[in-house]
Order: C-alpha cells, then structure tokens, then sequence
C-alpha cells in the first residue's frame, strides 16, 4: 500500500514536471502556434523583437529545421503585417520572428488594393490573426515618386500611385517634410480604410481584430506606432 502511494506520487511528479515543460516550450516560442492570441499579446510579441533587433541582440526564433517540420503540418501566424517591398522593411526580420509567425503582405508603398484587403482578410478568419500591422517607412520611394508626381497634370498614373494620392492630398501645404507627412497620412488612411473595409470592419468594431499603424525608421530601425 505504502509502495503504492509512492508510486503514485512519483508519477503524478512526472506527469507535473512534464506539464511544465510543455508550458516553457510554448513560452520559448512566443506562442506562435496558438491561434487565439489576443491583439495586445500580438502587438507585444512584435514589439519585443524589435527591441532586439534595434538593440542587435537577435534571437531568430523559429528558424530552424525542427520548426520548417512543424508548421509544414498548418500555419497559424500570430500577427499579419502589411509593408513596403523596400528591400530594407523585410519584418521577419525587423521584428525578429521565423517560419510561421507573421503572415506578410508586402506592395509598395504598403497600399490596400482589393487583392490585398483579400490576403489580410484570409489571414483573419482562416488563420487566426487578430492583429493587422500596417507598416509605412521613412523615405519611401513610392510616397517620394507620388510627392513628386502629384503637380504633374496629364500624367499617366499607374494604380499604385493613384493609391498613395490621396495621402499626398491629404497633407498637401502642412508643415515639415512632404514626404515623411505623406508617410505618415498614408498609413493612417490604410489603417482606416481596411477598419471600414466590408471584409473587417464587423470584427474591427466587436473588438475582435485591431488594425494597427507604424512607421519604420531605415536609420535606427525603430518602429513608432501611430496614435488613431
Ligand atoms: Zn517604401
């Protein structure tokens, strides 16, 4: 009897040591794989890598062979990221993540078409995100083209450009640098046309998905989140 009970008490040891170290595995890698993860814990996984990236100290969290097997199985990112294709935005990088971790839509200058609204909007309600970041960057190309583009009358505009126009609109005679407002304006306008797009905006107003805005700064490589 007395065996017994020590028996059981050793098993029911390993069964506790054993729960634990699944919860630390988890934990290790930022709960990629959970795909009820809330906004906010998103938003803080983001911001946490790239702390590390600005600081150099690099992680690169799931990038290895282990974690290509596992996520071949499904894919459950925690976060989707609309960016710039400038090749110095990549935010697997920037925010120091791996396979599986943040969905990536990436056009230049980081315009909502409807193709896009569509691969944002697939992420949400098939793969579980419920945090959209919308990531402008500081002299962009494509905002500098439609800046400087946006006086010449008859020009043969492209979908693109005409896309960014309305931010180039926007800030038309504000102070400070045309540019870097135009940036600004365009991934606030980005945010508030995807929170009122028909595919999100019941999932934005239940609180259920948060659409959020940052600028990438291609000096420090720090992300200021915009305010609504
Ligand atoms: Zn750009």
């Amino acid at each position: 009897m007395i065996r017994d009970r020590k028996v059981l008490a050793r098993i029911l040891m390993l069964l506790a040591i054993a729960a634990m170290s699944i919860t630390a595995t988890r934990t290790a890698i930022g709960a990629a794989h959970e795909p009820t993860i809330s906004a906010e814990q998103a938003l803080q996984l983001l911001l946490e890598g790239n702390q590390r990236y600005v600081a150099g100290k690099l992680e690169h969290p799931n990038q290895t062979p282990a974690r290509r097997a596992e996520v071949a199985k499904g894919q459950h990112p925690f976060a989707a990221v609309l960016a710039c294709s400038d090749s110095r935005t990549s935010p697997e990088i920037i925010f120091d993540r791996g396979l599986g971790d943040i969905f990536t839509v990436r056009v230049a200058g980081n315009v909502a078409d409807q193709v896009v609204i569509e691969s944002l909007d697939y992420s949400v309600k098939h793969l579980g995100v419920r945090l959209l970041m919308i990531l402008g960057h500081r002299r962009c190309g494509a905002v500098i083209a439609a800046v400087e583009g946006y006086e010449e009358v008859n020009k043969d505009v492209g979908p693109m450009l005409l896309d960014l126009y309305p931010a180039v609109r926007a800030t038309q005679g504000m102070p400070g640098d045309p540019v870097e407002n135009a940036v600004r304006e365009n991934v606030k306008l980005v945010v508030k046309n995807l929170a009122a797009s028909q595919e999100l905006s019941a999932m934005v107003k239940s609180g259920e998905l948060k659409i959020v805005g940052g600028i990438y700064d291609l000096d420090t490589g720090t992300i200021e989140m915009l305010k609504d």
